[in-house]
């Protein structure tokens, strides 16, 4: 009879220790499941996706198998100086690998904003531009030109590559070319401030009296990008035409300066151009407030932006020439170049 009743209590000891085992196992997979419902939850792979293309946008990959001239430590261009230095590259032709870098920039779906403004006569220079540009500038990938005017029945037909496409905006006439050219940074600043700016990756500004001879791809891509310009590229820094006037917002005191960059092209991240416009914007009104006007207006201040912020790249000045410069050894290949303008002709006040 004893022995009967330990017999049972054993029995009912092991039928708990199952039971508490078979719920314990329960709980766990419950828990488990849980773990794998919360990383399927449509939110969360979004944002690990989006992450994930943050991340591709971010780095260069090149696919395996691709073949392409082994890079050199020891030979390659010796007549320029490609690194400044803060070690941001400057691009000239030998450099870089066309193949390699479209390659990579091939993968990543990006799109290119371009403004340019003609206002008045300068819509002349429109069709040269834009047809010049559809046969060098960004070919085969996708570009968005904004164009403002305060002619828009002027704008000539183009026929547009594929995936490259042409916004016209209307803007009010001015009669100075200096107010022109400087009104531009106020209406970049609201543009890459603006919903447009979600639409591309970078930007660049450029010129409208110019003409592109020679391609101009994706080896300009940066954070912020500043072009050489082609008349001050081999002078002391105190021959530079920055501001030396201390009245003017757009001052820099000798001994000071890096490069003289034009500012017939610039460009890089929404972010970055809207920081520069938006500075060049605020000392240009800070100067018109006080009777100044900077010696080179949108360019003198768009030097000192530069000047305490560095750009990340520079373009050499293959990629903003001039017709009316006798060519250099240096320039290898002109990408872009000013053409020859009668100022007094097509400026409104000259
Ligand atoms: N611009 C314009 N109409 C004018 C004057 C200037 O549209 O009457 C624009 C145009 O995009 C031009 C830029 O402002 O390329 C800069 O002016 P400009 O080319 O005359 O300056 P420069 O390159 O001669 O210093
Ligand atoms: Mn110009």
């Amino acid at each position: 009879m004893k022995l009967d009743r330990i017999f049972i209590f054993f029995i009912l000891l092991l039928l708990g220790i199952l039971f508490y085992w078979v719920c314990y196992l329960g709980y766990n997979q419950e828990s488990y499941r849980k773990q794998q419902t919360q990383t399927t939850d449509p939110s969360i792979v979004k944002n690990i996706l989006m992450s994930e293309e943050k991340h591709k946008n971010l780095g260069l990959q090149s696919s395996p198998g691709f073949l392409y001239s082994q890079p050199s430590l020891l030979v390659g261009r010796t007549d320029v100086v490609s690194v400044t230095p803060w070690l941001a590259p400057i691009v000239w032709e030998g450099t870089f690998d066309s193949s390699l870098i479209d390659s990579m920039y091939k993968k990543k779906n990006i799109t290119i904003a371009t403004t340019v403004f003609a206002l008045g006569k300068y819509t002349r220079f429109l069709k040269e531009f834009l047809e010049s540009a559809e046969q060098h500038y960004f070919v085969g990938y996708r570009v968005r030109y904004y164009l403002f005017t305060d002619r828009p029945e002027e704008v000539p037909e183009i026929k547009l590559g594929e995936e490259h496409y042409l916004t016209i905006l209307k803007v009010p006439s001015m009669d100075r070319w200096q107010d022109i050219s400087m009104g531009r940074m106020e209406i970049l600043e609201k543009l890459t401030k603006s919903e447009l700016a979600s639409e591309a990756d970078y930007i660049f500004c450029l010129d409208v009296d110019a003409k592109f001879y020679g391609p101009w791809g994706v080896e300009t891509l940066g954070r912020l990008v500043a072009v050489i310009h082609p008349w001050f590229y081999g002078y002391p820094r105190d021959q530079f035409t920055y501001e030396r006037r201390p009245e003017s917002q757009a001052f820099i005191p000798a001994g000071e300066g890096d490069y003289y960059y034009t500012a017939a092209a610039f460009g890089g991240t929404f972010k970055e151009v809207h920081e520069l416009t938006k500075y060049c914007r605020e000392q240009q009104s800070i100067d018109a407030s006080k009777a100044t006007e900077a010696i080179w207006h949108d360019e003198s201040h768009l030097n000192k932006y530069l000047l305490y912020n560095k750009p990340s790249k520079l373009l050499s000045p293959e990629y903003l020439w001039r017709d009316i410069s006798m060519r250099t050894s240096q320039v290898k290949v002109i990408r872009l170049s000013h053409v020859a303008k009668n100022n007094e002709e097509v400026r409104q006040n000259a």
